[in-house]
């Protein structure tokens, strides 16, 4: 699948979109998928436009770091004793949603991993 024309994490970032929020900071905002994959699905995201996680480098990588402990802070208030994380980067990684995103998924989503 392309990506979408538009980042629609941008406007639920504003509050022009409307989304379940389980967590926000300064910098990390999370909220439900809208079409959950397991029994907990939330993503992760950085509140500042990165289109992919290739985009990381050694100026960012604290803000990269903050995307994995939001997950374990989540997990542990969504009383998630084990989880799984995803990342899908770029179009040709499966990658729909123009906008940095970490997957927190329940141990129930059936991944072929
Ligand atoms: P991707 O395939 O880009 O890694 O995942 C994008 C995810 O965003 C999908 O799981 C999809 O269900 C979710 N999503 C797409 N549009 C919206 C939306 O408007 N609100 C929320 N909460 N999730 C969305």
């Amino acid at each position: 699948m392309p990506f979408l024309p538009e980042n629609i994490f941008l406007k639920i970032i504003s509050g022009e979109l409307p989304s379940k929020k389980v967590y926000e900071t300064d910098q990390i905002l999370a909220f439900h998928d809208i079409t959950p994959k397991a029994k907990t699905h939330i993503l992760i995201i950085p509140k500042v436009e990165l289109k992919t996680a290739k985009e990381v480098n050694l100026e960012n990588t604290e803000l990269f770091g903050q995307l994995f402990l939001a997950a374990k802070i989540i997990a542990e208030q969504e009383g998630l004793d084990g989880y799984k994380l995803h990342m899908n980067v770029d179009e040709a990684g499966g990658q729909v949603v123009p906008h940095v995103h970490l997957h927190l998924l329940s141990a129930d989503y059936k991944s072929n991993l």
